[in-house]
C-alpha cells in the first residue's frame, strides 16, 4: 500500500511537470483524453504501446500530438521517451512524425517505443489499425464550457456566444489569448479580436483550411443585410443539395451570378458563406491574382484562369467567386493594345465558363463595384446572368452585423442607436473597424467589451465649436422638415462628425414614390436645397456646407436639375442627352431655391425646434422623428401618412 502511495506521489511531480510545459491549447486536449490514453499506457504489460487518435480539424492535429504524447510520457514512469507519431494527412500539411503507412506499423512497433497514428477527421482509420490499437481516442470538438474555463471565465463574467466550439479558433490563438498576466475579461475580448481578424482575412482571401468547409466560418443563417441576393444565395444552397442527392439536375441550379456593390459589402463573404453552407469547395480568385502568376505575360494569364477552373473540377461540386471582374475590360474599347489583351482574357474566360462538362458542379459568382463596362457575353444567359446589386446595408441589418461581430455583452438598445445613426452610410467592414477598435478599448482599460466603448468608439465627443454645431443642426433640420413638408419622415438625424459630413440625414428612398413627375424633381430639389435655405433664414447667411465634393447637396441638385433639363423632357428640348444649357440650369435652380425659401419660412419655428431636439440628442432615430413630425402636424397622426 506504502508502495503505491510512494509511486503516485513520484509520478506526480513528473506528471506536474509535464503537464506544466504544455500550451494552453493543449492543455484544453489533454485533459480531454488524458484518462483513456493513460488507462492504456498503463495497462500495456509487454507489448508496444499503440494509440490511435482522430481528431476534430486539420487545425488541431499538431496540438493533439503534442497532448496525446504529453499524457502518454504522464504515465510512463520514465523520464525520457521517445514516441514515433505516424500522421494520416488529407491535404494538410505534414508537420511532424512521418506519413501513415499501415505496412509500417509493424517495423516501427518493432522498436518497442510507444507509437501513436495521428487522422484528420476526414480520414477514417483503418480498421485493422482500430483492432490492433491499445486505444482508440476520437477527440472531440472541445464545448464552449472548456473554452471558457481555459479562460478562466466564471460565472460573473461574460461568456462565448451559446454554440461556440472549440473549432471555431486555432491554437495559436488560445494559446496568445491565454497570455501571463491577463485577466480572463482581456482573454475573453483579445481572442474574439484575433480570431475575428482571421476570418476577415481568410474571407478577404478566400483561403481556408484545405479541405473543410469550416465551422468556424459564418453560413449564410448567420448574415444579415443581403436582401434579394441573400435569399437567392438560400435557394441555392437547396438546389445544390438536391443536385448532390440526385434529385435535380445541372441544368436546373442556378451556376453563374453576378453581385455588384461598394467595396466591404461582404460580397466576398457571401459568396464563402454559400459554400460554408452548402459543404462545398471554394475558390477565390481575381484578374490581380492570375496577372500576378510568373512574368504576367498573356500566356501565363490564360494559363492561371485555365489552372483556377482545372482545381474546381477537382472538387466538385465547387464555387468559383471571381472577385474585381469589373478590372476586366470589355472588348472594343479605344486603346488598341489594351482591347487586344483583353479580349484574350475575356475569350479564355468565356470559354471556361462554358466549358462543356468541366463547368456541370462549378458554380462562378463574379463581385464588382461597378458593372458598367463589363464585356456583354460574360453577363449573357448561361454564364453570370443572375446580377444583385449589394448596398451598403439598412438599419435593421446593420444592427445584425453589429451583433455578429461584437457578440454578447453590448446593449441591444446601443447598437440600434449606432445602426440607426449610420444605416446607409457603413459597410460590414466599417463595422469589423468599429468593433476591433471598440474591442481594443475595453482591452486596455482590463475588462470586456461594454456599451460605452462601442458608443465611444462609434460615436465620439464632439469638438466643434457651439455656433458650428447649431449652424449644422440648423443645416440638417432643414432637410428633415423639408422632407416631413412632403410627408416622408427621415429614418435618421445625426450631428455625428464622421469622415464624410459634419451631419446627415437619412431617409428610405421610396420607388413608389418617385414617379418620374416634375412635381418629383421639385421635391427631391427643394428637400436638397433646404438646409442652404434654412441657414440663410434662421442665421442670416448660408455657409459653404452645402457645396463641396461631387456628393454635396448643390451637387446633387446640379445633377437633378441638369437631367431634369436633358434627359426627362421637362426642359425646353425634348432630345434626350442634349447639350446641358448651364443658363437654364441656373434659371430653375435659382426658382427652387426661392421657393425653398419660401417653405423654410413657413416652417422656421419647427426647424428651430428640431435643430434644439438634435443638438440635444445628438442622434434622433425614426421613433424620435416620426413622433416630432406628428407633433407639428407633418403626418396624420392616426395613420402616419400626410397630414
Ligand atoms: P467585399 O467583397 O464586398 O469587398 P468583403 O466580403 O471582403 O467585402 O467584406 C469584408 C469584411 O467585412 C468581411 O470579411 C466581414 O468581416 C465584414 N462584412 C461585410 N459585410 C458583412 C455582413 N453583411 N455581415 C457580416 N460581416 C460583414
Amino acid at each position: 500500500m506504502q508502495g503505491e502511495v510512494d509511486d503516485i506521489a513520484d509520478s506526480g511531480s513528473h506528471r506536474d511537470r509535464i503537464v506544466a510545459a504544455l500550451s494552453p491549447s493543449a492543455r484544453l486536449l489533454f485533459d480531454a483524453i488524458d484518462g483513456n490514453v493513460a488507462a492504456a499506457t498503463r495497462s500495456r504489460g509487454e507489448r508496444t504501446l499503440l494509440v490511435t487518435v482522430r481528431v476534430f480539424s486539420p487545425e488541431w492535429l499538431d496540438t493533439a500530438r503534442q497532448a496525446v504524447k504529453a499524457s502518454i510520457r504522464a504515465a510512463w514512469p520514465d523520464q525520457y521517451l521517445p514516441i514515433t507519431v505516424l500522421t494520416a494527412t488529407s491535404e494538410s500539411r505534414l508537420e511532424h512524425g512521418y506519413p501513415f503507412e499501415l505496412q509500417r506499423l509493424p517495423e516501427m512497433l518493432a522498436e518497442a517505443s510507444p507509437c501513436l497514428c495521428l487522422f484528420p477527421p476526414d480520414h477514417e482509420p483503418p480498421e485493422m489499425l482500430r483492432a490492433i490499437s491499445d486505444a482508440v481516442v476520437e477527440i472531440a470538438d472541445p464545448a464552449r464550457e472548456n473554452i471558457e474555463r481555459l479562460l478562466g471565465l466564471g460565472d460573473a463574467l461574460p461568456h462565448l456566444p451559446d454554440g461556440t466550439m472549440g473549432s471555431a479558433y486555432r491554437p495559436l490563438e488560445l494559446d496568445f489569448a491565454v497570455g501571463r498576466g491577463r485577466s480572463p475579461a482581456e482573454r475573453l475580448s483579445l481572442l474574439q479580436e484575433i480570431s475575428g481578424l482571421r476570418l476577415a482575412d481568410d474571407a478577404r482571401s478566400g483561403a481556408g483550411p484545405a479541405g473543410t468547409t469550416g465551422a468556424a466560418r459564418p453560413r449564410i443563417e448567420d448574415l444579415h443585410g443581403y436582401g434579394e441576393a441573400g435569399r437567392w444565395a438560400l435557394q441555392l444552397v437547396a438546389d445544390l443539395s438536391a443536385y448532390r442527392e440526385g434529385t435535380i439536375g445541372w441544368e436546373d441550379v442556378d451556376a453563374g451570378a453576378l453581385f455588384v456593390g461598394p467595396p466591404g459589402t461582404g460580397k466576398t463573404l457571401l459568396a464563402q458563406a454559400i459554400a460554408n453552407s452548402a459543404g462545398v469547395h471554394f475558390i477565390a480568385t481575381s484578374y490581380a491574382q492570375w496577372q500576378s502568376n510568373r512574368s504576367g505575360h498573356l500566356g501565363d494569364v490564360t494559363k492561371a484562369i485555365r489552372a483556377v477552373f482545372e482545381a474546381a473540377a477537382k472538387n466538385l461540386p465547387a464555387i468559383v467567386f471571381i472577385d474585381e471582374i469589373d478590372t476586366v475590360q470589355g472588348r472594343g474599347g479605344s486603346d488598341r493594345s489594351a482591347d487586344a489583351w483583353f479580349t484574350a482574357i475575356v475569350t479564355c474566360l468565356l470559354e471556361c465558363l462554358d466549358g462543356i462538362g468541366r463547368r456541370e458542379g462549378v458554380v462562378v459568382i463574379a463581385a464588382c463595384n461597378d458593372d458598367a463596362n463589363l464585356d456583354a457575353a460574360l453577363v449573357r444567359s448561361g454564364r453570370l446572368d443572375r446580377r444583385f446589386w449589394i448596398d451598403l446595408p439598412d438599419e435593421a441589418s446593420l444592427a445584425g452585423i453589429f451583433r455578429h461581430h461584437l457578440g454578447d455583452g453590448i446593449d441591444a438598445s446601443a447598437i440600434d442607436r449606432v445602426a440607426t445613426l449610420f444605416a446607409g452610410t457603413l459597410s460590414g467592414a466599417d463595422v469589423v473597424r468599429i468593433a476591433r477598435d471598440a474591442r481594443r478599448r475595453a482591452r486596455l482599460a482590463g475588462r470586456s467589451i461594454q456599451t460605452e466603448d462601442l458608443i465611444a468608439v462609434a460615436v465620439p465627443g464632439d469638438e466643434r465649436a457651439p455656433a458650428v454645431r447649431r449652424r449644422i443642426a440648423i443645416h440638417e433640420a432643414g432637410h428633415a422638415v423639408a422632407r416631413m413638408n412632403f410627408g416622408q419622415v427621415p429614418t435618421s438625424l445625426s450631428l455625428v462628425e464622421t469622415e464624410h459630413s459634419g451631419g446627415a440625414v437619412v431617409f428610405d428612398v421610396d420607388e413608389g414614390s418617385f414617379e418620374g413627375l416634375p412635381g418629383d424633381v421639385v421635391r427631391e430639389a427643394v428637400c436638397m436645397l433646404a438646409g442652404r435655405a434654412a441657414e440663410e433664414v434662421i442665421l442670416g447667411s448660408p455657409s459653404a456646407g452645402a457645396g463641396g465634393s461631387a456628393s454635396s447637396d448643390l451637387a446633387q441638385v446640379t445633377r437633378i436639375v441638369a437631367n431634369a433639363e436633358t434627359s426627362l423632357g421637362f426642359g425646353g428640348t425634348l432630345v434626350h442627352g442634349a447639350q446641358i444649357d448651364g443658363a437654364a440650369v441656373h434659371r430653375r435652380l435659382a426658382r427652387l431655391y426661392a421657393e425653398t425659401i419660401v417653405l423654410v419660412r413657413r416652417h422656421r419655428a419647427a426647424i428651430e425646434a428640431l435643430a434644439d431636439l438634435a443638438l440635444d440628442r445628438r442622434v434622433l432615430g425614426r421613433a424620435a422623428l416620426a413622433e416630432f413630425a406628428r407633433g407639428h402636424g407633418f403626418i396624420d397622426p392616426d395613420h402616419g401618412g400626410p397630414a
